[in-house]
């Protein structure tokens, strides 16, 4: 329908987003505080979330940690692997096929990502919200703290808030920077002092401040304006996704009952503890909306108000708009169906590539702008750069043998023979010639094979080209 249809039809339309006011001022949210078996699950849920969070940075595997996401020193490990800018193409598509999983999941399961494992939901629900009921109380008291002009209580509830808000930045900010450059460095940022570390300690007190915006001041807006996620959802979502979703057959019409009087209504008693206690300020009775984070408080606001009225729970629940519409339920549709095969798709070249990642790499290239040399004896030399990288945290031995043409010789520029040890997580820079009689030459252009062993497990066979004139 369009809007001036429905604005004919009486229906009321929303043609603004809930977190700004008739007057385009910040509309702020006072959600009831939910309580109820889906609001206690994802307590619990969180909860262990959130150890998993704090504790992740400690947990070591061989000594080194669990994830670590150094951007900067473009090092990457992942449960103890560890990755490589070399490995970028493997990255590269192991960040593809997390976000297809993504697209499936939000396909069929709508945002139960954002109601139950996101981490600005975890942290504003269930720990900053928490901190903000215990200081200032429920919604109508924060409501009438904050409309009271200043006085002693009033001082004191905001600053002892804003206080521990603050902390906690400070703490959500330290683990964050852990995953980033390791617990060790953090430790060392903490215990040499902010002047040892200058640059690092600036970057630790930024993201603090932005912690502490986002959770004390910007809070919904990030998920409505900011999140990339959430603005995807119109695209992401169908008729067939599974969201929290009011019944409007069941529901409607709507209104308060009066005792003892016969009247035709649905369900909904238009009590509105549905809006009440939605942190987002919107009612779902509407229909799903953009701000709608799947935080299921509604949820089991509803249904203790079923429950007192006599009615059975799930009036407002999670279920798809072709689910209410129609009682048909349809988890596979042909989109999800395509979705999936591209996700198995993903999931098996990854697998396979995971599978048949070596533990050395190594390249080897001419070394530009060099023409071929003749040797005291009359054999012919082309001269190669050649870089070997360790994946691994062992020491490799590394062997480089010269496999074909027949007859040819392999001589490092810089030290003897052709072996040399790797330390850990290290990388070899150098050079080699490659020697042939000048019986080997057949073409101007002849192919070379370079075997690389490591801890005497051949690694990579590289093929390269011996360039020098047939000699006739
Ligand atoms: S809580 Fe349930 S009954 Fe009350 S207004 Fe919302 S949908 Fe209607
Ligand atoms: S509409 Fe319900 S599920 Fe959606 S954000 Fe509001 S309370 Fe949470």
């Amino acid at each position: 329908m369009s809007h001036q249809a429905v604005a004919q039809s009486g229906e009321k339309y929303r043609d603004s987003i809930s977190l700004v006011d008739k007057g385009g001022d910040r509309n702020w949210v006072y959600p009831k505080k939910p309580k109820g078996p889906l609001y206690t699950g994802r307590t619990w849920f969180s909860i262990s979330l959130m150890v998993l969070l704090f504790a992740g940075p400690f947990i070591k595997l061989n000594g080194h940690p669990l994830l670590l996401l150094n951007v900067l020193e473009r090092k990457f490990i992942i449960l103890g692997i560890p990755f490589w800018p070399q490995d970028m193409p493997l990255f590269a598509l192991l960040m593809l096929t997390f976000v297809m999983f993504i697209i499936v999941f939000t396909v069929v399961f709508g945002r139960v990502w954002c109601g139950w494992a996101c981490p600005q939901t975890i942290f504003m629900e269930m720990l900053f919200r928490k901190i903000e009921y215990f200081i200032e109380g429920d919604f109508k008291a924060q409501k009438k703290l904050d409309d009271q002009s200043w006085n002693t209580e009033k001082i004191i509830k905001k600053t002892a808030k804003h206080i521990v808000f603050f902390a906690l930045s400070v703490l959500i900010a330290n683990t964050f920077l852990s995953y980033l450059i390791g617990i060790d460095e953090v430790k060392m940022l903490v215990l040499d002092g902010p002047m040892a570390h200058l640059g690092k300690f600036t970057a630790l007190i930024i993201f603090s401040a932005v912690f502490y915006a986002v959770f004390a001041k910007f809070r919904e807006i990030i998920c409505i304006v900011v999140c990339p996620y959430g603005r995807l959802q119109g695209l992401m979502l169908d008729r067939n996704s599974i969201v929290v979703a009011y019944d409007f057959l069941r529901g409607e019409p709507r209104g308060f009952r009066k005792k003892g009087v016969e009247q035709s209504l649905g369900d909904c008693v238009d009590c509105k503890r549905c809006v009440q206690v939605c942190p987002t300020g919107i009612d779902i009775r509407n229909g799903t909306q953009l701000e709608c984070i799947n935080c299921t408080a509604c949820i089991d606001e509803c249904n203790d108000v079923m429950t007192h009225i006599n009615q059975p729970k799930g009036l407002i629940r999670y279920a798809s708009q072709e689910e209410i519409a129609s009682g048909k339920v349809k988890r596979i549709t042909p989109r999800s169906a395509a979705y999936t095969v591209i996700l198995l798709v993903l999931m098996g070249v990854l697998s396979y590539l995971l599978f048949t990642r070596k533990d050395v790499d190594a390249t080897v290239l001419r070394t530009p702008g060099m023409l071929h040399q003749t040797q005291n004896d009359g054999k012919i030399s082309n001269m190669y750069n050649f870089e070997v990288v360790n994946k691994t945290f062992t020491t490799q031995h590394i062997d480089l043998k010269i496999t074909s043409p027949a007859g040819a010789e392999l001589k490092m520029v810089d030290r003897e023979g052709h072996t040399f040890e790797l330390g850990e997580d290290g990388l070899v820079k150098g050079s080699f010639f490659i020697i042939l009689p000048q019986s080997a030459i057949k073409t101007n252009n002849t192919e070379a094979k370079v075997d690389v062993y490591s801890n005497g497990k051949l690694m990579n066979t590289i093929t390269t080209n011996f360039v020098a004139p047939v000699k006739f």
